[in-house]
């Protein structure tokens, strides 16, 4: 594969930063991370704008180039951050497979190197947001502790010492296809009732919908709207991710000892409503390890982004001066 988009010797401006690129499912988003705790210029360009233009692998390059030269003057990019879905060999650089994306084995470090000349770390997505949750937001202080992203999807990543545990080939710290009820809703894994299919934000529709027969599109949020109004229905099933996901934590928890839950995605914006009873089923199953704190996540949909930017300042071995997250105002015109 060859990239003729190549962008040397970029920035003379007057502090260090690094590039910060998280690639999802709809949206790849960038941002310049400084030293100081600071995310500039964040912004979103959607996939499907750069699959319209031709190769998705391509275009993800180009756009980190364009991104580069657009770096406002004061800023100097060091390095480039890209945290990117599914299995991923981090020591390699290599997106090993996304389903959601549908590549395999695709060497982003050393393509993005080669096109910009710039030392490059490749992440996985979950875990570089976890780094970040435990470097700026909700589970500052802790370093044994599992992160659960409750989205489309659902990621997780288990922080040992600080850092995410990615097993012997990239695969570890996920905890979807862990089997949280016994003849439940069948998975694209082929197995059935695993946790992604009770407790992910998407699963939540998918068994409200059933279980109400219920038509039309509706959110996640909408869910627990009715779940506050007492529909049986979305009570049931609200019960029923809950469960999974104490049943699930708490085998996690007896075995791992975290001193931490912290819980994002779209599905822990519900607050108190998903959270006050997972406490309180997690802390009645566990009975030889101290329970850990529960918290939301802290830094949103900016979790990877920011966990994209912790990995860039990494390769460009430049230290971080203050320990506080700041986003600047979203650049009005899209530049890259
Ligand atoms: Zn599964």
């Amino acid at each position: 594969m060859d990239f003729p988009h190549v962008c040397l010797g970029i920035g003379d401006g007057m502090q260090p930063c690094t590039l910060a690129i998280d690639v999802g499912g709809s949206a790849i988003k960038v941002a310049y991370g400084t030293a100081d705790g600071r995310l500039e210029e964040p912004r979103s360009i959607a996939i499907a704008d750069v699959r319209a233009r031709g190769d998705l692998i391509r275009g993800i390059v180009e756009r980190i180039c364009l991104a580069l030269e657009a770096a406002p003057p004061h800023l100097d990019a060091k390095s480039v951050g890209l945290v990117v879905p599914g299995n991923v060999d981090e020591v390699a650089g290599i997106g090993r497979h996304s389903i959601i994306l549908g590549w395999r084995d695709i060497p982003f470090g050393q393509l993005v190197t080669e096109a910009t000349g710039l030392p490059v770390r490749v992440g996985h997505d979950v875990s570089a947001g976890a780094l970040a949750e435990g470097w700026w937001g909700a589970a500052r202080g802790h370093t044994e502790w599992l992160f659960l992203a409750l989205g489309t999807g659902l990621g997780s990543a288990f922080v040992l010492g600080g850092v995410p545990y990615r097993g012997f080939n990239g695969y570890g710290g996920e905890l979807s296809h862990v089997v949280a009820l016994r003849d439940g809703p069948r998975c694209r894994c082929g197995k059935r009732g695993c946790l992604e299919m009770l407790a992910s934000a998407s699963a939540v529709v998918d068994r409200y919908v059933e279980a109400s027969g219920t038509s039309g599109p509706i959110t996640a949020a909408e869910v627990a709207r009715r779940v506050r109004d007492g529909d049986p229905a979305a009570v049931e099933v609200w019960d029923q991710a809950v469960r999974a996901l104490a049943v699930v934590a708490s085998g996690y928890v007896e075995s791992m000892n975290p001193s931490a839950i912290v819980v994002g995605g779209g599905l822990a914006e519900s607050g108190g409503l998903l959270l006050d009873p997972f406490r309180e089923q997690l802390y009645t199953q566990v009975h030889f390890a101290d329970r850990p704190e529960v918290h939301p996540a802290a830094l949103g949909a900016s979790a990877g982004v920011w966990g994209a930017a912790l990995l860039g300042l990494g390769a460009a071995g430049i230290q971080l001066s203050t320990p506080t997250p700041a986003l600047s105002p979203a650049r009005s015109s899209a530049g890259a």
